[in-house]
C-alpha cells in the first residue's frame, strides 16, 4: 500500500478532486477530475496522470442529490485509480479563513465551529466547502481533514491595504479587504523562489486571470495588496462577475429599480463581466471568435481594467521587477495579454510578440527592464503540499 492524499475543492454544485501519491516528502499527481451538476444533472469525469479517461458517468439529479453522495460516487468511479493506495489525509480548499487564519488547519470539532462562524463572510462558497469536509469525514472516518484557505496568503497586509474607509467598528466586525486566490499566488511565489530566486526576493505582480480573476502584489514572497476585497467580486472584471463597481450604482439600482439583494447577487456574480457585457459568453475564446462588437468591447474593457490594476499594484510595491500571468486566460489568451501590456512601457514592460504568441515562459522583449512571465498555476498541488506540511508538523509535535 502506498500513501495518497486526496484534495477536494467543493463548490455549490460541483466537487473537483485530485489524488496525489506521496513520494518521500512530496506529492505527485495520479488522477484528477470533477463531479459537476450535483442535484441537477450529475456528471463525473476523471482522468489519470496521462490524461486517459478513468471515469465518465452521468446520473439523474435525485441520484446524486448532495455532496455526501457525490463524494461516494466519485470514490466508486475512481476506484481502479486508487487501488493499492491508502488515503492518509484529505486537503480542502476553503474560501474563507476570516481575519485570523493564516495557516492551513487540521479540522476537528472546534475548527468546524470556527469555519461555520465564517459563513456570513462568504455565504455563497463557505457552506459548500464545509459540506465537502463533512462528506469526506463521513467517507474516511479518522482520516485527517485539512483546510487550506484562499484568504490566508493575504493575512500579512498592512492595515491600509486591508481596510475600507468606514468607521473603525466595521473593520472590527470583519468588514475588510481579505483578498482571494491565495493558494494560486502562494504556488507561483514558491515556484519563483525555486526558479528565479532573485525575482522572488523582489517586487512581483501576479495576474491570476481565469474565470475568476484577480491580481496580487508580492514583495519578498509576501502579499502586499490584492485586487479582490471583502468578496471575490471586487477588482478586475471576470467571466461573469463585475469587478470594481461604484457602490453608488448599487444604491441606485435598489432605490430606483427596486432591485433586492437576490437580484443584485444574480447580476453582479452571474450576469456581469465578460458574459454580461458581451451578452454572448464568459469564455474569452468565444468572444475572440465573435464578430459582435459587444464581444470586442468586453475584451477591451477587461484588458483596460487589468492594465490599470497592474499600475496600481506597481505603485503599492514602489516599482515592479516582474509581471507573471497565470490561470486559464493568463496562460493562454495571447491577444488579451498583448492588449493588457500595451502602454505599460513606463513600467519597463515590453513584450516580445513572437514569444507571447508561443505562450513562452518568458514573454518580455529583449531589453525589457521588467520580466514578464507566463506560468501554470496549481492550487491543488499547493493544497497537497500544505497537507504534507501539516501532517509532518503534527507528527513532530
Ligand atoms: P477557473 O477560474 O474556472 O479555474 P480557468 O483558470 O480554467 O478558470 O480559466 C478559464 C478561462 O480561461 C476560460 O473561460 C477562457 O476564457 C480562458 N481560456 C482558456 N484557454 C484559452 C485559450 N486558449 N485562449 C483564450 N482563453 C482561454
Amino acid at each position: 500500500m502506498t500513501d495518497a492524499i486526496l484534495v477536494l475543492n467543493a463548490g455549490s454544485s460541483s466537487i473537483k478532486f485530485e489524488l496525489f501519491k506521496v513520494v518521500e516528502d512530496h506529492a505527485e499527481t495520479r488522477l484528477d477530475g470533477q463531479m459537476e451538476g450535483i442535484g441537477a444533472s450529475p456528471h463525473l469525469i476523471a482522468r489519470d496522470a496521462r490524461r486517459q479517461v478513468l471515469a465518465d458517468q452521468r446520473w439523474s439529479g435525485p441520484d446524486v442529490a448532495d455532496h455526501v453522495t457525490a463524494l461516494a460516487r466519485i470514490m466508486d468511479g475512481i476506484e481502479p485509480g486508487i487501488a493499492g493506495r491508502r488515503i492518509i489525509a484529505v486537503g480542502h480548499r476553503v474560501v474563507h479563513g476570516g481575519p485570523d487564519l493564516a495557516e492551513p488547519m487540521l479540522v476537528n470539532d472546534a475548527a468546524m465551529d470556527t469555519l461555520g462562524k465564517l459563513i456570513p463572510l462568504a455565504p455563497l462558497h463557505q457552506p459548500h466547502n464545509i459540506a465537502g469536509i463533512i462528506a469526506a469525514s463521513n467517507r474516511f472516518p479518522g482520516v485527517p481533514q485539512i483546510a487550506c484557505f484562499d484568504t490566508a496568503f493575504h493575512r500579512a497586509h498592512a492595515w491600509e491595504a486591508d481596510t475600507f474607509a468606514l468607521p473603525p467598528e466595521y473593520y472590527e466586525r470583519g468588514i475588510r479587504r481579505y483578498g482571494f486566490h491565495g493558494l494560486s499566488y502562494e504556488y507561483i511565489s514558491d515556484m519563483l523562489a525555486r526558479e528565479e530566486p532573485a525575482l522572488a526576493a523582489g517586487r512581483v505582480v501576479v495576474a491570476h486571470l481565469g474565470n475568476g480573476s484577480s491580481l496580487c502584489a508580492i514583495h519578498k514572497g509576501r502579499s502586499v495588496d490584492s485586487t479582490m476585497g471583502f468578496t471575490a467580486l471586487d477588482g478586475v472584471p471576470m467571466g461573469t462577475r463585475c469587478g470594481q463597481i461604484d457602490p453608488g450604482v448599487l444604491l441606485h439600482l435598489m432605490l430606483t429599480e427596486k432591485m433586492d439583494a437576490a437580484d443584485l447577487t444574480g447580476l453582479l456574480y452571474g450576469n456581469a463581466g465578460l458574459k454580461g457585457m458581451s451578452g454572448i459568453s464568459q469564455d474569452v475564446r468565444d468572444l475572440e471568435k465573435s464578430a459582435d462588437p459587444r464581444a470586442a468591447q468586453a475584451l477591451t474593457y477587461y484588458a483596460w481594467r487589468v492594465r490599470r490594476e497592474i499600475g496600481a499594484l506597481a505603485a503599492a510595491l514602489g516599482g515592479i521587477d516582474a509581471l507573471v500571468f497565470t490561470a486559464g486566460i493568463g496562460e493562454n489568451a495571447r491577444n488579451l495579454r498583448a492588449k493588457i501590456c500595451e502602454g505599460l512601457g513606463h513600467l519597463g514592460i515590453t513584450i516580445d510578440a513572437e514569444a507571447n504568441q508561443a505562450n513562452a515562459h518568458e514573454i518580455a522583449a529583449p531589453g525589457s527592464a521588467t520580466r514578464v512571465l507566463v506560468r501554470a498555476t496549481d492550487e491543488e498541488a499547493m493544497i497537497a503540499r500544505h497537507v504534507l506540511g501539516v501532517l509532518h508538523r503534527s507528527k513532530s509535535a
